[in-house]
């Protein structure tokens, strides 16, 4: 798979606000937050999207919900709740194709999470 800017973030060739980073994942504030507290778990191995994970990619896609929720008590954000989101391909709405966690929270969030007409339904 070509490069993201995710891949340039983990190899510190242009910045984030990073949050949390161990061996295996980092977690990085959105550049453009869409809720108070917003931020990003990506895995440091690139796949694409969720339709690439492999029975290897098991033990990581799962820690990232492990982080997710590591960094929302840090935040505090626990306890009213938050939502956690990885979208997939044009109609999931993924624009940087390295998976990642959203992790959303701090303000009380809208379901479904659209607002125009899907485009499968039009
Ligand atoms: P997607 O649309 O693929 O689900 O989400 C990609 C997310 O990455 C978007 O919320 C977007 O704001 C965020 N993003 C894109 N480029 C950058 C960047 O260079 N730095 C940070 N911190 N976030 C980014």
């Amino acid at each position: 798979m070509s490069e993201t800017i995710f891949t340039k973030i983990i190899n510190g060739e242009i910045s984030a606000d990073i949050v949390y980073e161990d061996e295996l994942c980092l977690a990085f504030n959105d550049i453009n937050p869409q809720a108070p507290v917003h931020f990003l778990v990506i895995p440091k191995k690139p796949v694409a999207t969720i339709n690439d994970i492999t029975e290897a990619d098991r033990e990581v896609v799962g820690h990232l919900t492990f982080v997710a929720a590591k960094v929302a008590k840090e935040m505090g954000i626990d306890h009213e709740g938050y939502r956690t989101v990885m979208n997939c391909n044009e109609f999931g709405g993924q624009s940087v194709y390295h998976i990642h966690l959203h992790v959303l929270g701090g303000k009380l969030l809208g379901w479904p999470p659209y607002t125009d007409k899907p485009k499968n339904l039009e």
